[in-house]
């Protein structure tokens, strides 16, 4: 067997771990090519001991010289830097699968060089998608790369759906597809309780363990408005035909509802190893060290409406794919900058879907024609989030 080489994109983080954790189980079958990250140069660094790529990226230059130094006696990494560094490893003929795990919107860039090369991309960085939607997918068939979803819901669909018809809802009898949601940390807190929470506890996933920024989402259910306009591309559905059901659980990862009146479920335990196997050996099926699902344990799954006043970040995502243009990348950069000001201490949880909503209604929408369109509405939408922060919080 000839190992399938890997590059992975924010390997220090969440999904990069249980990446190179899927991949420790299977030498033979995986090598990997490039492990990249933003600024945490040592654990970086130890990575690249256990798995020894040919290369290492820290988009931070600092960082990337600190990386150098701490591989000195290692001559065979190269150690390379700045996001042209992330989109040269994304890219390079010797790497297979990309792996797309970077938070937010500085994945775009990466990714898209890896799906302009015609890569496998594994995409778990739904920002690049929600922010590019149709040029993203366009990019994706003219190069021929093989785009496979590792975001839960969006696996699990995939894997409910006609391996010939993913993007076709109409030729596969798709009538609904049924989006789980958790709920988050703060499902049943009322709307005066939800002033008060703290990173700590927006942070404390009942089920998921996460990095801090998709926590958050998932606390205030942007996460689920992120994955509804993730879905609507990927599988080329409209968004009427998408129910977001919030099961607690988290065992069912989501369902695709048929003309017969089937409805197919992907069932697992919370944990982000079953997606990642799934798209690193796809089509074939491979150990992911994923404990077997014990449904006597677990005994029931309950199923309600989500929330939309308690939670309008649902609701703002929904509207914001609507409207379309570039209005779903000015959501998303809102949402960045208040959700890291949050993590800081200076605003309220309460006060993210404001500074969205705020952000959407002064950023003009333009038709999202070009990727140099979406990352200036990127930069623009993000300085006036910042201000309308500073006003809120003066
Ligand atoms: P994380 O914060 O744990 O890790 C982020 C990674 O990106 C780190 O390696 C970090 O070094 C790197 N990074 C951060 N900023 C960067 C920058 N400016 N330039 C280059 N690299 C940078 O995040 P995560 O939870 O692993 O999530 C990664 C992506 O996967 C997100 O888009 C998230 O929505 C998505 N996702 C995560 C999960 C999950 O279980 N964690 C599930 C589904 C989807
Ligand atoms: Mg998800």
């Amino acid at each position: 067997m000839v190992a399938r080489s890997i590059t992975i994109l924010g390997a220090t983080g969440s999904v990069g771990l249980s990446t190179l954790d899927v991949i420790r189980r299977h030498p033979a079958r995986f090598s990997v090519y490039a492990l990249t990250a933003g600024t945490r140069a040592e654990e970086l660094a130890a990575l690249c001991r256990e798995f020894r790529p040919k290369i290492a990226v820290m988009s931070d230059f600092t960082a990337a010289q600190h990386l150098a130094d701490l591989l000195s006696d290692l001559p065979d990494i190269s150690v390379l830097s700045g996001e042209q560094g992330l989109c040269d490893v994304a890219s390079a003929a010797q790497a297979c699968t990309i792996v797309a795990a970077i938070v937010g919107a500085a994945g775009l860039a990466p990714t898209l060089a890896a799906v302009h090369a015609g890569k496998r991309v594994l995409l778990a960085n739904k920002e690049a998608l929600v922010m590019s939607g149709k040029l993203f997918m366009d990019a994706v068939s003219v190069s021929g790369a093989e785009l496979l979803p590792i975001d839960s819901e969006h696996n699990a669909i995939f894997q409910c759906l006609p391996a010939n018809k993913i993007r076709d809802p109409d030729g596969a009898g798709i009538t609904r597809i049924l989006l789980t949601a958790s709920g988050g940390p703060f499902r049943e807190h009322s709307a005066e309780d939800l002033h008060t929470v703290t990173p700590a506890q927006a942070c404390a996933h009942p089920n998921w363990s996460m990095g801090q920024k998709i926590s958050v989402d998932s606390a205030t259910l942007m996460n689920k408005g992120l994955e509804l306009i993730e879905a609507c591309w990927l599988f080329n559905i409209t968004p009427d035909r998408i129910e977001v059901h919030v099961h607690p659980e988290s065992i069912i990862h989501s369902m695709v509802e048929y003309a017969d009146g089937s409805v197919l479920a992907q069932l697992g335990s919370p944990d982000m190893r079953t997606p990642i196997a799934n798209g690193l050996a796809w089509p074939e099926r491979i150990d992911a060290g994923v404990a077997p699902l014990d449904l006597f344990t677990i005994g029931r799954f309950h199923f309600e409406r989500p929330d939309l006043l308690r939670f309008p970040c649902l609701r703002l995502a929904a509207e914001a794919f609507e409207v379309g243009g570039t209005a779903p990348a000015v959501l998303n950069a809102a949402n960045e900058v208040a959700v890291a000001e949050f993590l800081r201490g200076n605003l309220a949880f309460t006060d993210i879907p404001i500074i969205i909503e705020r952000t959407l209604a002064l950023t003009p929408v333009l038709p999202a024609d070009s990727f140099d369109i979406i990352f200036a509405k990127n930069a623009e939408a993000r300085q006036r989030a910042q201000e309308q922060i500073d006003l809120l919080t003066d």
